[in-house]
């Protein structure tokens, strides 16, 4: 019997100097993507899992600092990579407040809109950030740009209709549940024992350009 055709991913995205952060590195699209497709397939992300606080709190300065720059937080932990020394190319996405990928319900990553071949990918990181201590400086450059980034935007995006669709699947279920009436009484207060000041991400350069529009 003829072993099954051999196949393999096409490439789809790639990193490269960051438009929206100059000196930085970003994620950029090497193909079309219509509205909605999937870009990084949450499989992609298969090694991800709850860095508990406590955990975090026995690693060196610098790997605490690096963990801070890549992993959406929550009031338990960080989610993050098995091994940070290791990470892929989606992991260099930086953030924007005009976004142009969001998360569908199973937490793949997807277009929010149609995107070129060459454009810049940048998510909100408030589509899976929920820890209450977190703050990051923004220079993403966007017209509607928030500033600084909180782990509590969650809230305001909600009354965004372009964006409060592509929460993570967390995010989702909290949301869902305060709907329901299950207030933030039940979840656990953050652990972390640490200012907000070291929770701010590495300090982005200032933007190229404060009108810009976005990506
Ligand atoms: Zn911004």
């Amino acid at each position: 019997m003829p072993p099954p055709p051999q196949t393999y991913p096409a490439v789809s995205i790639e990193i490269k100097p960051s438009i929206i952060l100059p000196g930085e590195i970003g994620v950029f699209a090497t193909r079309r993507f219509a509205k909605d497709a999937v870009i990084v397939p949450v499989a992609h992300f298969a090694d991800v899992r709850l860095l508990e606080w406590a955990v975090f709190e026995t690693l060196d300065a610098v790997t605490k600092s690096k963990l801070m720059g890549y992993c959406p937080g929550t009031p338990e932990g960080l989610l993050a990579p098995a091994d940070l020394n290791y990470i892929s190319v989606a992991w260099q996405m930086n953030h924007s407040c005009q976004p142009n990928v969001g998360f569908n319900a199973t937490d793949d990553f997807v277009a929010m809109r149609a995107i070129k071949r060459g454009e810049e990918l940048c998510w909100d990181y408030a589509f899976a950030e929920s820890n209450p201590k977190f703050r990051m400086k923004c220079c993403c450059g966007a017209v509607d740009c928030r500033g600084v980034i909180t782990g509590r935007d969650w809230r305001r995006l909600m009354s965004e209709p372009a964006k409060r669709g592509y929460f993570s699947s967390d995010l989702r279920k909290l949301i869902q549940a305060l709907a329901s009436g299950e207030g933030e009484a039940k979840r656990r207060p953050a652990s972390a024992d640490f200012s907000e000041t070291e929770l701010f991400h590495d300090s982005p350069p200032p933007p190229r350009n404060p009108a810009r529009t976005g990506p």
